[in-house]
């Protein structure tokens, strides 16, 4: 089966939906963002004010976010599922904390063999 969005391979198990569509993980989290006209640059102005801002920026983060990111942060690479068995979250609570990170810059997804890790952005 492949990603109605991207035509990615999806995998048994990583296969997500926005209505209808079937589709994986990376379309479903940018599916979920907020959009906006001039989103790149958006994004650009905010990397570079990532560095600067660091700190500020945990403080925007929910108290739940925070542990989150500590916990990525501690285990350098965790899936979901560890995430979600670690602070009692239904996966649904939990990605949209991880959208959070991942829109400020603090987290990501990283596909390995097959699994998807929550790793720090850096
Ligand atoms: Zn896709």
């Amino acid at each position: 089966m492949k990603c109605e969005r991207c035509d990615s391979e999806l995998e048994e198990g990583n296969i997500f939906k926005i209505r209808w569509e079937k589709v994986c993980e990376e379309c479903y989290i940018d599916n979920s963002l907020p959009k906006h006209p001039c989103d790149p640059i958006a994004q650009m102005n905010m990397e570079n004010m990532m560095e600067v801002t660091k700190k500020s920026l945990m403080e925007e983060l929910s108290e739940r976010q925070r542990k989150i990111y500590e916990f990525v942060k501690e285990k350098r690479r965790v899936t979901p599922m560890e995430i979600a068995k670690e602070f009692s979250l239904r996966e649904l609570d939990l990605m949209q904390d991880f959208i959070v990170l991942r829109r400020l810059g603090l987290a990501k997804g990283k596909k390995e063999g097959g699994t998807v890790y929550y790793v720090l952005w850096d």
